[in-house]
């Protein structure tokens, strides 16, 4: 029976899939398998300088190995240039859209410091004073915005004095993940999304454009991020080995540990079906620890065994 619950797991195929990653798509997973819900898989390809060639295909073989059933076709960001072009047009009819002429170090210079860096300072808003135009911003406002999370609790932001004016078409051409996020998510009837908090600020943007467009706000979800012995987020830039496809159930056993389900010893080393049928029986996202980062299991666990 459809339940109306439909989650997703959004990755970006900049490289393999991690234990970070991991933990973020078992988490989406079994909260929507547990929900009787649907469970998307997206491709956030929307970064050619920042993608690795074979990188997608290599996260959909290793989201297979490791037992992940996906509904449906998996959507590529890379084909949503027109639905991304269109929401811009929207926006800009409306007077939200704005072009902008400063370079990363004009804003550098003249911002004071936010939440993820220089809050933009307004500078184009009025217009580009005959300087040429490189990106695209949305007008913020300085009213609250506030969601509930279901693991992290309530959130604030005031965009104007938090952010700023952010991006949604990059000086590069290309179009920005708080842009695309959004008009997927929407387009992908997304109901709920559980992902790792370190994207929790970007969802007052997220909330933001949802508004902006009229469309509905999913429930949000934050999991703890994984991070390595010296506390830095496993990622490519801090060498994360990528997942063993060869030994799939200790990772996916870390994995359920990571999120407080206390999966039982004996099925450490037990077969991939036992495991997750463990998992579908026992999940409780009650059990995951409400905190945004927590040190991954030690290495050794990781890559290969
Ligand atoms: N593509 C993003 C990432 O890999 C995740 C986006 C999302 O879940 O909203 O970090």
């Amino acid at each position: 029976m459809e339940s109306g619950y439909v989650g997703r797991f959004a990755p970006s195929p900049t490289g393999p899939l991690h234990f970070g990653s991991l933990v973020a798509a078992v988490g989406s997973y079994l909260e929507a398998k547990t929900h009787g819900g649907q469970w998307l898989v997206r491709m956030e390809d929307l970064d050619p300088p920042r993608a690795m060639p074979g990188a997608a295909d290599l996260i959909l073989r290793t989201l297979e190995a490791y037992g992940f059933e996906w509904d449906g076709p998996v959507l590529y960001q890379s084909t949503r240039h027109a639905a991304y072009e269109a929401a811009l047009d929207r926006l800009r009819q409306a007077g939200m859209l704005y072009p902008c002429a400063c370079s990363r170090k004009e804003i550098a210079d003249s911002a004071i410091h936010g939440i993820e860096g220089p809050v933009y300072p307004g500078t184009c808003r009025g217009g580009l004073h005959a300087r040429s135009p490189r990106a695209w911003r949305v007008r913020t406002t300085a009213e609250e915005i506030t969601f509930n999370d279901a693991l992290q609790g309530s959130q604030t932001q005031v965009l104007e004095r938090d952010i700023g004016d952010f991006v949604l078409k990059r000086a590069d051409g290309f179009y920005a993940y708080q842009l695309a996020v959004v008009v997927d998510d929407a387009e992908q009837g997304i109901t709920h999304i559980v992902r790792g908090a370190d994207l929790l600020d970007s969802t007052p943007r997220q909330l933001w454009l949802q508004k902006l467009f009229d469309l509905p706000t999913p429930v949000y979800m934050h999991l703890p991020v994984a991070t390595n012995e010296s506390g830095e987020k496993l990622s490519k830039q801090t060498l994360a080995p990528p997942l063993d496809v060869e030994h799939p159930a200790p990772l996916l056993w870390q994995a359920l540990a990571f999120l407080g389900q206390h999966p039982p010893h004996d099925l450490h080393r037990a077969a991939l079906a036992d495991l997750w049928q463990w998992a579908h029986q026992h999940w409780s996202a009650g059990r995951i620890p409400p905190t945004r980062i927590a040190k991954s299991p030690s290495d050794r666990f990781h890559g290969k065994i």
